[in-house]
C-alpha cells in the first residue's frame, strides 16, 4: 500500500438545486477526495487551511476516517474558504454564485514530514501555486501525481496552472474545462493537446455521461450509472478523483489496465456522492454498497456479441 497526500480546499458550501437549498455545510475538494479515498483504508493526509470559524466536529469527521489532518492549518482570526453554487434543472450545469478565498488567499501549504515520501500525490482543486508548493516539498518525484482543477483557476492563474500541468502524470478535468484549456471542441483533440502539455494520462469527466481516459494511443470510456435520483452533484468530481487516487494508492499499480479500474472506482464512488446534499451520502457509505454498485457497473457495460 502507498501513502497518499491530498491537497485541496476544506470549505463551507451553500448549495441550491431544484430539490432544495442548504445553508453553509461542509464541503471542499480535499474533503470529498479524503472521504472517497478513505474507503480504501489507505494511509492518507490532507494538506489545507481553514479559519477559526471552522467547527472541530467537521475536522473530527475526517480524523474518524483515519485521515491525517496535521497538515490542515487553522488560522484562528481568518475565515474559511466559501463557495456557493446553483444547479440548473438538468443538474449537469451550475452557476457559481460566490467564491470567497478568505484564508486560502495567503496559504502556504506544509506537507507533514512523515508524508513527504508519499508515492501518490493528489493535487485537488485550489490555487495552482499551492499545488506546486506541495510538489516542491516531496522528497522525490512521486510515483503518480494527479491533478484536478477548474475553470476558476484557468481564468485567474493560467500561467501557474500551466507550470503545474507540466509536472504531473494524470489530469482529471471536466469536458467544458478541457475545451477552455485547449480551445478545441473535440475532446479527443483536446486530450492530445493536454498530453502535450505534460500528463501521460488525461481523464475527461462528462458528468452524467461518464468519463473518458486517454493515454498515448489508448482510450477507455466508463459510463456513469443511470441513477434514478440525483440530488446534488457538488463534489462528484472530487469524489471521482478521491476514488481514483485511493484505488491507485491501495494497489500501487500505475499501468494503463489498472488506471482503467481506477476510473471505474472513481465513477462508482461519485455515483453515491450525488444522492444527497454535500458530503452526507459519503459519510454513511458502506463497503457492501460499493461492491453492489461495482457489480451494477459491470453488468451495465458487459455484452456478448458474435463478431463474424
Ligand atoms: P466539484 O463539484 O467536484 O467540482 O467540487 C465542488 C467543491 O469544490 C465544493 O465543495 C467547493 O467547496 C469546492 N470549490 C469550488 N470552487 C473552488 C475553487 N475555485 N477552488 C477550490 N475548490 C473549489
Amino acid at each position: 500500500m502507498s501513502k497518499l497526500v491530498i491537497v485541496g480546499t476544506v470549505a463551507f458550501d451553500a448549495i441550491e438545486t431544484p430539490f432544495g437549498k442548504t445553508d453553509k455545510i461542509l464541503g471542499g475538494a480535499a474533503t470529498f477526495i479524503g472521504l472517497a479515498a478513505s474507503q480504501f483504508d489507505v494511509d492518507s493526509a490532507v494538506v489545507s487551511v481553514v479559519g477559526g470559524d471552522f467547527p472541530q466536529a467537521y475536522l473530527d469527521l475526517l480524523k474518524d476516517r483515519h485521515i491525517d489532518i496535521s497538515g490542515i492549518e487553522m488560522v484562528k482570526n481568518g475565515k474559511t474558504f466559501f463557495w456557493s453554487g446553483r444547479y440548473h434543472n438538468d443538474m449537469n450545469s451550475r452557476d457559481t454564485l460566490a467564491t470567497e478565498l478568505n484564508v486560502l488567499a495567503d496559504f502556504n501549504p506544509v506537507v507533514p514530514q512523515n508524508y513527504r515520501d508519499a508515492e501518490i500525490v493528489m493535487l485537488g482543486n485550489l490555487h495552482p501555486a499551492v499545488q506546486i508548493g506541495v510538489l516542491d516539498q516531496m522528497d522525490k518525484k512521486p510515483k503518480l501525481a494527479i491533478l484536478d482543477t477548474m475553470n476558476f483557476w484557468m481564468d485567474n492563474a493560467l500561467d501557474t496552472l500551466h507550470e503545474v500541468i507540466k509536472r504531473i502524470d494524470v489530469i482529471t478535468i471536466n469536458d467544458e474545462e478541457a475545451r477552455q484549456l485547449t480551445g478545441e471542441y473535440s475532446l479527443a483533440v483536446a486530450a492530445k493537446k493536454i498530453q502535450n502539455m505534460g500528463p501521460k494520462y488525461v481523464v475527461i469527466k462528462k458528468g452524467e455521461h461518464g468519463a473518458l481516459l486517454f493515454n498515448g494511443g489508448n482510450a477507455f470510456f466508463a459510463p456513469a450509472l443511470p441513477l434514478e435520483e440525483v440530488f446534488d452533484p457538488t463534489g462528484a468530481g472530487d469524489t471521482f478523483a478521491g476514488g481514483f487516487a485511493g484505488y491507485i494508492a491501495k494497489t500501487g499499480d500505475t499501468s494503463f489496465e489498472n488506471i482503467k479500474n481506477a476510473v471505474i472506482y472513481g465513477s462508482t464512488l461519485a455515483s453515491f456522492c450525488v444522492e444527497k446534499f454535500g458530503t452526507e451520502r459519503m459519510l454513511s457509505l458502506s463497503q457492501d454498497e460499493i461492491a453492489k454498485r461495482l457489480k451494477q457497473f459491470k453488468d451495465l457495460t458487459q455484452f456478448e456479441i458474435q463478431l463474424t
